[in-house]
């Protein structure tokens, strides 16, 4: 649904199985954010078609990460069109432990060439400016994309309402989470999108978030 200007949310919020929130920015960048399980990607689709978006319309897909909650669903685009981005590191994990993941899950992993390796510092997505920030802790190379102009974080499975991401899965790791958490905590933020679970919005409602999970959950990690 749309949520504001050129920002739409698809929150999943069907408890009895896994998918990601996956997010769609408009206007002149036209990117989708994590495009979440091949099974569900046809009707997080229609739910964008109901929205005015057509699948041609979307000219770059943005992976916070490799899990294939959030990823797998890429493998229904056309490479050819389709900008696919993850980060470097990320690329790397996938080549190897992070692909052994698929496995465990009886898939496989998206025959997809990465035609977007990010780094981190700032990109232009169609007219807009962004920065990547690698926040490894959940997998290694994580990524929060922040959209300075709307003072937007979409922060995958880094942290989330009240939580923050698993560090159990192979390339996850509590201290690098914790870190990236904090980093994550210094920036300017009035909307808060993460990878699963409801949104924030709201600087102070943020900002009491990240505090939440620093003195409550931190000490657990
Ligand atoms: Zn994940």
């Amino acid at each position: 649904m749309k949520f504001r200007d050129d920002i739409y949310v698809y929150e999943w919020k069907n408890y009895f199985d896994n998918n990601c929130n996956s997010y769609y920015i408009g206007g002149g960048v036209q990117a989708l954010i994590d495009p979440g399980l091949t099974r569900y990607l046809p009707d997080l689709l229609k739910q964008m078609f109901n929205d005015g978006i057509k699948k041609d319309d979307i000219r770059y897909i943005i992976n916070t990460h490799s899990h294939p909650d959030h990823f797998q669903g890429v493998e229904l685009f056309d490479q050819e069109v389709v900008k696919i981005a993850m980060h470097r590191k990320e690329l790397d994990f996938l080549k190897g432990v992070g692909g052994e993941l698929y496995g465990l899950f009886g898939i496989t992993v998206p025959q997809m060439q990465i035609n977007m390796p990010l780094e981190d510092g700032s990109i232009m997505l169609g007219d807009q400016k962004f920065k990547v920030i690698c926040i490894p802790g959940h997998s290694p190379g994580s990524i929060g994309l922040f959209w300075p102009e709307k003072k937007a974080l979409f922060s995958g499975d880094v942290v989330f309402l009240q939580n923050v991401g698993r560090t159990d899965f192979p390339g996850g790791n509590g201290g690098l989470l914790k870190k990236s958490i904090v980093t994550l905590s210094d920036l300017d933020l009035e909307l808060l999108f993460p990878g699963h679970m409801g949104m924030i919005d709201g600087h102070e409602k943020i900002a009491d978030n990240f505090n939440i999970i620093i003195q409550n959950i931190f000490p657990n990690i």
